[in-house]
């Protein structure tokens, strides 16, 4: 089978890498990739959003399955173009459609879905510009840190958490009256706090039936200790310790199947990954968020770990015979650390030459922001090379990932040296 994904980043070198690995793959294509995936994959030089580029590669390539990376071509609908193009209808597209995809696309939307279908979440109203008063008073009945989220796709940077009543009120009228996140904050939702430990579940559903997939933490701030600026993450580690059989099966019964009941009540056409942000206070779970597909860089510690071939299970969400496939589960822990660019997530530099890869052992580097040139590899990103180990518990796996991390260099390469130390 010829195959391509869709990105560029470590989740799609991590794709990669396991679907290179089926006796099923034939030639794989990633658009656009990286220098990682350029090894083992050929790279299509293409913009993702442009479906037309996208059918062109498919065509082009007889591709018969194409696995979508990040959010913002299935929010746009890639999914309905697929279904839509006579020569692309029988293409298997692993992505929800755009109904399916706003659960990502607009918190509102999110906070709805999980109302309607009874699924545990911080109480919330939404506003817009017209409602800037009722919101401002909104804020002053909730007890602090409150929690302001713009509806639409901020590029992970939309959510502000503030202490303060006044900075509160005024960010909101920013969101609302002065574009703050731009479209993205015409409409604010504002949630009660939820105080607990986070973690996130990710879920294979075909729209009626769906595959647990193993759990994972990741680490979103650039310092040590969870302190500093938001980053896209630094780190991960699956499983999650602290989500013991218990708390699973809360998590399964109150929050996956009345999710995956849901689509299927709505008719929601949805074949692919949910990935679903939980916090646990008290040993119970609720939702913060849905994403529509896998996270960066959680995906470079959940694929590892899955041992049944992706072609056989993409191939059964699709057909939506996802309760025909047994999936099997590395036992072992699985860690990465990022890499990154000083100055990330400010101004950065990009390329740096990336010196050492061939010299890891025992671990394997994911590339994100990478390209090759002249024969080097060269920095092109924020966050740059995933550094991921597997090994009986996540400390002997984070061990060997620093033991590689000291053979690689750039310049100003950065990374946090305690991913799990909360855990
Ligand atoms: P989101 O984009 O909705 O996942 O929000 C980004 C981050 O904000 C989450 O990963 C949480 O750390 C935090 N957050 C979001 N909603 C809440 C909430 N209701 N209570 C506490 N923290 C939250």
């Amino acid at each position: 089978m010829n195959i391509l994904i869709l990105g560029s980043g470590g989740r799609e070198h991590t794709f990669a890498y396991k679907i290179s690995q089926s006796k099923r793959c034939t030639k794989l294509f990633v658009a656009p990739g990286n220098a990682g995936t350029a090894a083992i994959a050929t790279n299509v030089s293409l913009n993702v959003t442009n479906f037309e580029a996208v059918k062109n590669c498919v065509v082009d390539n007889t591709i018969e399955m194409v696995v979508v990376g990040p959010e913002d071509p299935l929010v746009q609908g890639i999914a309905n173009y697929f279904a839509e193009t006579p020569e692309l209808k029988d293409v298997m597209l692993i992505g929800p459609s755009k109904r399916g995809a706003l659960l990502e696309g607009s918190k509102e939307r999110a906070k709805e879905f999980m109302m309607q279908h009874n699924i545990p979440t911080a109480a919330y109203e939404s506003f817009t510009a017209k409602s800037l008063d009722a919101g401002k008073l909104f804020l002053e009945n909730l007890n602090p840190p409150y929690v302001l989220k713009a509806d639409g796709l901020a590029a992970g940077k939309g959510v502000l958490i503030l202490n303060d009543l006044a900075e509160a009120k005024q960010e909101l009228e920013n969101m609302l009256t002065h574009s703050k996140f731009g479209e993205a904050s015409s409409k604010v939702v504002i949630e009660e706090f939820l105080d607990g430990i986070e973690l996130s579940v990710f879920v294979l559903t075909d729209g009626k039936n769906y595959k647990v997939l193993p759990t994972a933490k990741d680490y979103k701030r650039i310092g040590e200790g969870d302190t500093g600026l938001n980053t896209g993450g630094m780190g991960a580690i699956s499983p999650v310790p602290f989500a013991d059989e218990v708390l699973m099966k809360k998590i399964e019964d109150r929050i996956v199947k009345p999710t995956v009941n849901g689509l299927a009540k709505e008719s929601i056409d949805y074949k692919g990954f949910v990935f679903i942000g939980l916090i646990k206070v008290n040993n119970e779970p609720y939702v913060i968020e849905y994403n529509v597909r896998m996270g960066d860089p959680e995906t470079e510690v959940v694929l590892p770990r899955i041992k049944t071939d992706l072609i056989d299970l993409f191939e059964a969400t699709y057909h939506q015979k996802l309760n025909d496939i047994s999936i099997e589960i590395d036992e072992r822990a699985a860690t990465t650390v990022m890499l990154v660019s000083g100055g990330y997530p400010e101004a950065y530099e990009k390329g740096k030459e990336i010196l050492g890869l061939e010299l890891v052992e025992g671990s394997t580097v994911f590339h994100a922001g990478t390209k090759s040139e002249n024969g080097k590899i060269l920095t092109n990103g924020g966050r740059v090379l995933a550094v991921t180990s597997l090994d009986a518990d996540f400390k002997k796996a984070l061990k060997k990932s620093y033991q590689n991390i000291e053979k690689l260099s750039f310049d100003r390469m950065q990374y946090r040296t305690d991913i799990g130390f909360d855990l």
